[in-house]
């Protein structure tokens, strides 16, 4: 509808993307700003309070200079263990680059409206999805865990989305280094573009890892030294795998890990059915359509490593050339039928070592964290010996998991205490309904008695004081986590009142923003009960 703008679905025959402009909007009414995203990419804490970035945060206006250009990336992607083809941004308008003191960041618009990529949808994001991206953004953002970050979030009074219901609508301002995703490779894989691969993937070296990629000399076997390629592929797939350590470590689901949303910086992205674990259930997953548990919590990292499986096989060509990198003629046209076999073997060993790389990294981060949460210094035996009996006693217990690191950590005189039964009593739920259960309460307690004797015999083992331990624990266990019942009442909250009180909104991101510095809780418009409410015990 906008004049020179042709939102046509189509398919790409070559390339990435497609110019394109946020869509118009009756009403755009703005509602809040991270004040730690502003910071981040430099920006004065005052243009919260601006009409103008209200206007580009929304998309209501865009930014008229030298070199800004909307546009919506095109991307494919295997969608549950299916290839599904061509996929979007169905609803996502990148508006401009920031340069910051800590490197680049790529700033867009999801829920913009339609691009050429919808398929069949409308190009909108409901209110509900939106509040829940903004917050979760920033949250995993301040406890540690790589993410794509959400500047602001604006409201579309007169904008509906047709869903079971007519949904209210929302756009949310986000930003990340890059939003390259491995469903970018698989489009190119699909249409057969070798030239295409290559150049995406000359481009992820250089802009998105700016050529500085770690030899992982460590890992070569008899391959020689790994060509730029292969460092590509095995740093985007040990990123993955340390964020995966992350989410393990804090019990956080996407709920939707397709290649599509999985970013090859690592990052957690695309937030849909996405959640943080209650309690500790190794099949729970968010996602009430994913009856195959293929994203539930269990099976979240053989997920992500089948995605980089794939990539690998999107980059074969590539990653199993070794010395032909050098041959003109290869790089023009391809291997040679006499060459096929060299570099499928090349390849092939690459995925395999890839996989080591990703199990490696990705224990080494759970591990480490694990250890951090519980104030300890990590050795090698403390997952068989301490993790795996702890876990096997939080699955019993139904014991809130992140909780139960919060409660440990509080336990301030653990290793003087001569028993431990009233604070076993604060482990155990007290719905927990032993009818059914394979064990009785008795028994139960006595396991638990039995891991905190090991824990306090490990933690004496190396010296560690009372004090230490809390101290090391409380830079990992925060004091707030954007569970999924509190993102119901805040989102139920704003549909309820149609956005006109953001306080809810602005507690919440207040405590999602500093979720190890409860002092930081406090403030105008902030609602103490909610705080005492939703807090971490
Ligand atoms: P998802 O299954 O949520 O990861 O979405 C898959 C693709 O569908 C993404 O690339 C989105 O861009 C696109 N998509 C999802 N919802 C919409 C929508 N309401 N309008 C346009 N595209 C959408
Ligand atoms: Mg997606
Ligand atoms: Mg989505």
């Amino acid at each position: 509808n906008v004049a020179g703008i042709c939102n046509r679905p189509r398919q790409l025959t070559g390339g990435a993307f497609c110019w394109t402009k946020p869509e118009p909007r009756k009403r755009y009414e703005y509602l809040s700003t991270s004040p730690a995203a502003l910071r981040d990419l430099g920006l004065a804490a005052s243009e919260a309070n601006s009409p103008e970035f209200h206007q580009i945060v929304s998309g209501e206006s865009v930014v008229d200079a030298d070199g800004v250009y909307p546009y919506a990336q095109a991307y494919a992607g295997w969608q549950f263990g299916q290839f599904a083809g061509q996929l979007g941004d169905g609803r996502v308008v990148n508006l401009f680059e920031i340069d910051t003191s800590s490197g680049r960041y790529e700033i867009q618009l999801k829920g913009a409206g339609k691009t050429p990529f919808l398929r069949f949808a409308d190009g909108k994001a409901v209110l509900r999805s939106s509040v829940r991206e903004y917050v979760i953004s920033e949250a995993l953002h301040a406890i540690g865990i790589p993410t794509t970050r959400a500047l602001a979030l604006t409201y579309l009074p007169e904008t509906y989305a047709q869903r079971s219901h007519a949904e209210k609508c929302a756009i949310v301002a986000r930003f990340a280094p890059s939003w390259i995703r491995f469903g970018t490779f698989d489009l190119y894989r699909y249409r057969g573009d070798r030239q295409g691969l290559r150049q995406l993937s000359d481009y992820v070296i250089a802009e998105v890892f700016h050529n500085t990629l770690p030899a992982f000399s460590e890992y070569t076997e008899d391959l020689g030294a790994f060509t730029t390629y292969e460092k590509m592929y095995l740093e985007i797939v040990s990123r993955n795998a340390v964020s995966v350590g992350y989410w393990q470590c804090y019990g956080f689901l996407n709920g939707v890990l397709n290649t599509d949303n999985t970013s090859v910086l690592g990052l957690a992205m695309d937030f849909g059915p996405f959640a943080i674990m209650d309690k500790f259930q190794p099949d729970y997953t968010p996602n009430h359509d994913d009856s195959s548990l293929r994203y539930g919590y269990r099976n979240t990292p053989d997920s992500i490593m089948w995605n980089c499986v794939r990539l690998g096989e999107d980059l074969a060509e590539f990653i199993g050339a070794g010395p032909l990198l050098q041959d003109e003629r290869f790089m023009e046209k391809g291997i040679t039928a006499d060459q096929e076999d060299m570099v499928v073997k090349r390849a092939t060993k690459v995925i395999e070592i890839a996989q080591k790389v990703f199990q490696e990294k990705f224990l080494a981060t759970y591990d480490t964290l694990m250890g951090n949460r519980l104030g300890l210094k990590l050795i090698a035996t403390d997952r068989d010996e301490l993790f795996t009996p702890l876990l096997n006693w939080l699955e019993k217990s139904e014991t809130d998991y992140n909780g139960c690191f919060t409660k440990l950590q509080g336990y301030a005189d653990l290793s003087s205490s001569p028993t431990d039964n009233t604070f076993v009593e604060t482990l155990i739920p007290k719905s927990l309904d032993f009818t059914y259960a394979k064990f009785t309460k008795k028994e139960l307690t006595k396991e638990i008695h039995a891991w905190l004797k090991l824990y306090r015999e490990r933690l004496a083992k190396q010296g560690v004081s009372d004090a230490a331990r809390v101290k090391l624990a409380a830079t990992a266990n925060p004091h707030f986590l954007p569970r999924s019942w509190i993102l119901d009442e805040v989102v139920e909250y704003m549909e309820s009142n149609n956005c006109s009180d953001t306080s809810h909104l602005e507690t919440l991101m207040k405590m999602a923003l500093h979720p190890y510095d409860k002092e930081k809780w406090t403030g105008e418009g902030i609602d103490k009960k909610l705080v005492q409410r939703w807090m971490e015990e």
